[in-house]
């Protein structure tokens, strides 16, 4: 197995999900040399989804062949980046409490950093993506949920208890939908997958987001009313960050960005509708699923130095 090198050219990066547990070996260069994935065991809980991770790492360090310097992780849920450990995680049952870092660097005896995973996609596409000179910015994931994560000149803004950043929990309506989080009225009850799955069956039963997309790009009428609205709601959230934080862009990724050539244009128009003499920048994430892991590795080289 490969040994510790603080020197070393490599790291490992990880991204763990509730739904699968992605690590690679990651380069100085931001270039995944060998990649892994497997399911996460969530039926198992916290054990199963610990020895899950444990011999994936083992793995990517074999394949590795050379020393490496430390490992990264981008997990789901809330994370202390100080102590990296999960505070609270929904899609990682079991798991909250978890002393990450501490227990994978008393296995493996190398530098460890754990961070969100949003955070650690936000690095990635800094790292990897196509952002150019640009070094502040703010990244929002759009997803089942609806993640974000701030950097500011290059560095992430973790606020007081690490938790900045939480975009999705914006209110765009007050006394609106109920979110997990208690309030009500939260972007992510507005322009996430789940709320655009609950407004195409509110259109049609049968009809979840990917229909909703297609009929969108077929013209559909009532789906385009959907799209329209999704679009505004998206947009007055992109414009109050672009307001608090004047970044260089705000870069969307996320699941629904697939989809985006049916909304992309929509969006532009909204947003130069709704706040005409600014020129609000959005950009498409560039690193798709693999910038957790880059980023996560990225986390952890930052650290080395
Ligand atoms: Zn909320």
């Amino acid at each position: 197995m490969a040994a510790y090198d603080s020197q070393a050219g490599t790291c490992l990066g990880i991204d763990l999900g509730g739904t699968g547990i992605k690590g690679a070996v990651v380069n100085r260069e931001g270039e995944l040399k060998y990649q892994l994935s497997v399911r996460t065991p969530v039926e198992e809980g916290r054990e199963g989804i610990l020895r899950a991770l444990f011999s994936l790492i083992t793995e990517l360090m074999h394949e590795a062949q050379e020393p490496v310097a430390g490992i990264g992780i981008g997990s789901a849920g809330r994370i202390d980046p100080v102590t990296g450990t999960i505070l609270a995680a929904a899609n990682l049952p079991g798991c909250a409490g978890t002393p990450l870092a501490k227990l994978i660097h008393e296995k493996f005896g190398i530098p460890v950093h754990v961070d969100n995973d949003v955070n650690a996609a936000a690095i990635g596409e800094l790292w990897a993506g196509a952002l150019g000179d640009i070094q502040s910015f703010a990244f929002v994931a759009l997803g089942t949920g609806v993640g974000g994560a701030l950097v500011n000149e290059g560095r992430l803004i973790y606020g007081e208890r690490g938790a900045a950043g939480e975009v999705g929990h914006m209110i765009l309506k007050p006394g609106g939908t109920l979110c997990g989080c208690g309030q009500r009225g939260c972007l992510e009850q507005y322009v996430s997958g789940t709320a655009l799955n609950r407004a195409a069956q509110a259109v049609h039963p049968e009809w979840n987001s990917h229909r909703l997309i297609q009929q969108c790009a077929e013209g559909h009428p009532a789906a385009l009313e959907v799209i329209d609205q999704f679009v505004k709601d998206l947009s007055s959230a992109l414009i109050t960050l672009h307001n608090l934080l004047d970044p260089g862009a705000i870069v969307l990724g996320g699941g629904l960005t697939a989809s985006s050539s049916v909304w992309w244009s929509r969006l532009e128009e909204a947003l130069s509708a709704m706040s005409p003499k600014k020129s609000v920048t959005v950009r498409a994430a560039q690193a798709g699923n693999q910038a957790g892991m880059i980023g996560a590795a990225g986390l952890v080289f930052s650290r080395l130095t």
